[in-house]
C-alpha cells in the first residue's frame, strides 16, 4: 500500500497530504481549482485585497494544543507573526463605543460602566468566560494506531479538572441559543456584540467558548491571513515530495468489490491504493460515488447537519479608515431588505492597517451576512436576475454604511459579492456552506472519517466535526491519515 489520492486541496486536503507524506505514503492531491486553499482563500479586485476565509484562527496561540498541528503543517511557526486584535469587536454608538475586550476583567469593568443595570448578566458572562478559559479542543490519537511521537499535553490534569468543573455550565448553556443568551442584556450594544460574535442560532456554549478562546490570547490572525496560510501549507507539502494537480475535477471515486481503488477524472481512471475525500462530506457522499453512500454515520450527518452559509461583500473604499475600529458592529434605524429579511445590523472588518490590502490612503472592508439564502440566490439565477440582485445588495450595504460612516459616502470604488452559489461552485460544498451550525440542544458529534463499508476510503474536512472551521479541517486531515496508518500497519509519524 503506497499510492494515495487526496480529493481536494483545501486545508483538510493539505493537512491529510502532509501527515500522509510524513508517514511514508506517495501522495497526489487532485484539486479542481487552479489554486490550493478552498474556502481558506482571499482575492484581489481592482487593487483591493479581500480576506475571504479567516477572521480568527483557533490554535494561533502556542498554549492551544492545535498550535502544534498548525506547526507540523508549516502553517505557523516562530517566523509567522500573529496579530491579536483587541478590542476584538466594537459596537459603534453615536456617543460611546462599546468594546469586546479580550481581557475579562477589563471587559467586565467596561461593560459595567456602559450598562450598570446589566450588572448581574455581565458578572455571569465574565464568570462563564473565565470558567471556559483553559479548555481547548484536545488533539486525540485514534484507537489502534501506532504513533512515533507521543505528545504529552502540558498541564493535562489541571486542564481536565477545569473542564470537569465547567461541564454543568456547558450543559445548561447548550440549552440556550446565543440569541437568547444575548437578549438577557438590556443594553442593545451588548446584545448586538454577542450576536455578532457568534450567529444567534448557535448554542450559547459556542459563544462562551469563542470568548474564552480570545481571553486566552488565542484566535489571532496570522500573517497573510487565509491565503497566506494555505500557501505555506502547500509549499510544505511540496517540499515533502507531494504533488498537487490543479484544474483537476474528480468526477467519481472508483469502488470495486467494496474497496476504493482510485478516481475518475475527465474520463480517465487514476488508480490508487487508498482515497481520502476532503470535499465537503455532505456533498461528497451524495455526488462522488456511483450511488449515494448510506452508512449509518452518513445518514446521521444528513439528518443533523445544519449548514452555515453567508453572502460576502467586499468593498474597496477610497478613504483612510484607520481612525475607526478594526471590527465593528452597527445598527441602523432604517433596515434594508435582503432575501426576505430585514437587516438592521451589520458587522464589518476594516483592514485599513493591513499593508497591501488596499492602495495607499484607501481601505479594504468586508462584511458577511450569515443565513440560508441559497434558494433565494438559486431562484435569482434561474430568473436571470442574479447579477442585478448582487448589485442591489452591494448598493444597499453601501447606502446603510454611509449613514453611519459619512466618510465613505461616494468613496466606494470597488464592490464584490460572493453568494452561497459562488461558494458551491468554487468549493463544491453543500449549498455553499463552510461550517455547521451547532444550534441549541445540539450534541457534540464527531463523525468517524473512515468508511465502515468500503475499504481504503477516508474522509476529512470541516463537516466531520461540527461546528467545523479551519482547526477542524486540519485536525480531521490528521485523523483520516491515522485511520489509513492503522489499516495499513504503518507508524503514524506526524510530529503532532
Ligand atoms: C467568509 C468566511 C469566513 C470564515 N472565517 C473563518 C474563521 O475566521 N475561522 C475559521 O476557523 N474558519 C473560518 N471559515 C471556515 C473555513 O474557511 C472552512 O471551514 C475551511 O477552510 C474548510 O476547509 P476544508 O478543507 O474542510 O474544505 P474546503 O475549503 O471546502 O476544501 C475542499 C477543496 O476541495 C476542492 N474540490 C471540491 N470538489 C472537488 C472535486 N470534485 N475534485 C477536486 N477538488 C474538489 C475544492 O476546490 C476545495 O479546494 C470561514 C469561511 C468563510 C467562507
Amino acid at each position: 500500500m503506497n499510492k494515495v489520492i487526496i480529493v481536494g486541496g483545501g486545508i483538510s486536503g493539505l493537512s491529510a497530504g502532509i501527515y500522509a507524506l510524513q508517514s511514508g505514503f506517495d501522495i497526489t492531491i487532485l484539486e479542481k481549482q487552479n489554486i490550493h486553499g478552498g474556502n481558506s482563500t482571499s482575492w484581489r479586485r481592482g487593487g483591493y485585497f479581500f480576506e475571504g476565509g479567516m477572521h480568527w484562527l483557533t490554535g494561533s496561540s502556542k498554549e492551544n494544543p492545535i498550535y502544534k498541528v498548525w506547526s507540523n503543517l508549516g502553517a505557523l511557526d516562530d517566523d509567522v507573526s500573529v496579530y491579536n486584535r483587541d478590542p476584538f469587536l466594537t459596537y459603534l454608538d453615536n456617543g460611546q463605543n462599546v468594546c469586546l475586550y479580550r481581557d475579562v476583567d477589563k471587559l467586565e469593568k467596561h461593560l459595567l460602566s456602559i450598562s450598570p443595570s446589566d450588572k448581574k448578566e455581565i458578572k455571569t458572562l465574565c464568570n462563564d468566560i473565565k470558567k471556559f478559559s483553559a479548555i481547548s479542543m484536545p488533539v486525540m490519537d485514534i484507537k489502534g494506531v501506532t504513533v512515533k511521537y507521543k505528545d504529552k499535553q502540558k498541564g493535562s490534569l489541571s486542564k481536565l479538572l477545569k473542564m470537569l468543573t465547567a461541564i454543568p455550565r456547558m450543559i445548561s448553556l447548550n440549552k440556550m441559543s446565543t440569541g437568547e443568551y444575548a437578549d438577557r442584556f438590556s443594553h442593545i450594544a451588548i446584545r448586538e456584540l454577542l450576536k455578532a460574535e457568534i450567529p444567534e442560532g448557535y448554542d450559547a456554549t459556542s459563544l462562551i467558548f469563542t470568548l474564552a478562546t480570545l481571553a486566552m490570547g488565542d484566535g489571532g490572525y496570522p500573517d497573510g491571513g487565509s491565503l497566506g496560510m494555505s500557501l505555506r501549507m502547500a509549499k510544505h507539502f511540496e517540499r515533502l515530495g507531494g504533488v498537487i494537480k490543479y484544474n483537476t475535477l474528480v468526477k467519481k471515486v472508483l469502488v470495486k468489490e467494496d474497496k476504493a481503488i482510485g478516481v475518475l477524472v475527465d474520463g480517465d481512471e487514476i488508480l490508487a491504493d487508498a482515497v481520502v475525500v476532503t470535499v465537503d462530506t455532505l456533498s461528497a457522499i451524495d455526488n462522488l460515488f456511483d450511488e449515494p453512500l448510506h452508512e449509518k454515520w452518513m445518514d446521521m450527518m444528513r439528518e443533523n447537519a445544519k449548514p452555515s452559509m453567508c453572502s460576502f461583500i467586499g468593498l474597496g473604499i477610497k478613504a483612510d479608515l484607520s481612525d475607526l475600529p478594526e471590527n465593528m458592529v452597527m445598527t441602523f434605524d432604517q433596515p434594508f431588505s435582503y432575501a426576505g429579511s430585514e437587516i438592521y445590523t451589520i458587522e464589518i472588518n476594516n483592514y485599513s492597517t493591513f499593508k497591501g490590502y488596499a492602495p495607499e490612503g484607501c481601505t479594504s472592508v468586508t462584511t458577511t451576512l450569515i443565513g440560508d439564502t441559497y434558494d433565494y440566490w438559486k431562484n435569482a439565477k434561474e430568473q436571470g436576475t442574479y447579477d442585478d440582485e448582487k448589485k442591489r445588495l452591494a448598493e444597499a450595504v453601501i447606502d446603510r454604511l454611509s449613514t453611519k460612516l459619512p466618510q465613505i459616502k461616494d468613496k466606494v470604488e470597488v464592490w464584490d459579492v460572493a453568494t452561497p452559489l459562488t461558494y458551491e461552485r468554487y468549493c463544491g460544498t453543500y449549498k455553499g456552506s463552510w461550517m455547521t451550525e451547532t444550534g441549541k440542544g445540539s450534541k457534540m458529534i464527531t463523525y468517524p472519517g473512515a468508511s465502515e463499508e468500503i475499504a481504503s476510503l477516508y474522509f476529512a474536512g470541516q463537516r466531520i466535526q461540527p461546528p467545523g472551521g479551519l482547526p477542524v479541517a486540519a485536525v480531521t486531515g490528521r485523523t483520516a491519515i491515522q485511520y489509513l496508518c492503522r489499516d495499513t500497519d504503518t507508524v503514524f509519524q506526524g510530529k503532532m
